[in-house]
């Protein structure tokens, strides 16, 4: 999978890709950030949602098609405020074969980005919630604060809460109604 790995990762497990080697091992406050609709506007995708429901593409394939997203400003102007103080890490339910084209998109869209973490094989049936407080859970065993979660789905943000204790901000792209109508019909966290 080394291909597959961002450089200057050299993280063994193709799931987390690490941006900033010297503040990842310099820093101990974290701040995680859900991806998909939290700091990018997936709306130009959200009619692969249908074909995944249905079989005809895979969630993979879906989470492969986000060069085209375009940046949330007001995340990405918080992510800068929060950043000399916290390591910024992406905890997303992305799966890992997506790493390049996230970590390209995040990289070009200019997020100052630690780390990322992406979803494995082995957790491909684990809930958006479950799947993030795992997430955190794991950044907690490596020593790091986690300070504060930031997440669009709601559902989602008052789980990760009530069980990490993590204070959660929900941030989203304020998508128009007919590109939340496509992901409530399904009901999909995306
Ligand atoms: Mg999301």
């Amino acid at each position: 999978m080394s291909e597959q790995r961002l450089p200057p990762s050299g993280h063994a497990d193709p799931s987390v890709a690490i941006l900033s080697q010297i503040r990842c091992f310099g820093m101990r406050k974290a701040v995680c950030w859900d991806k998909d609709s939290t700091l990018a506007n997936t709306s130009h995708r959200h009619w692969m949602v249908r074909d995944v429901m249905e079989g005809r593409r895979t969630w993979i394939d879906y989470a492969l098609n986000c060069a085209a997203d375009t940046p949330v400003h007001s995340a990405r102007a918080l992510m800068h405020l929060l950043a000399p103080s916290s390591l910024q890490v992406v905890t997303s339910g992305a799966h890992f074969e997506a790493m390049v084209p996230v970590g390209k998109w995040i990289l070009g869209n200019q997020f100052p980005v630690d780390m990322i973490r992406l979803r494995r094989d082995q957790e491909m049936k684990i809930g958006p919630a479950q799947l993030k407080i795992r997430m955190i859970e794991e950044l907690r065993e490596e020593g790091y604060e986690v300070v504060l979660f930031v997440e669009d789905n709601l559902a989602t943000a008052i789980e990760i809460e009530e069980v990490t204790e993590v204070p959660t901000l929900c941030l989203n792209p304020r998508y128009s109604p007919r590109s939340q109508g496509i992901v409530k019909e399904f009901e999909v966290h995306i």
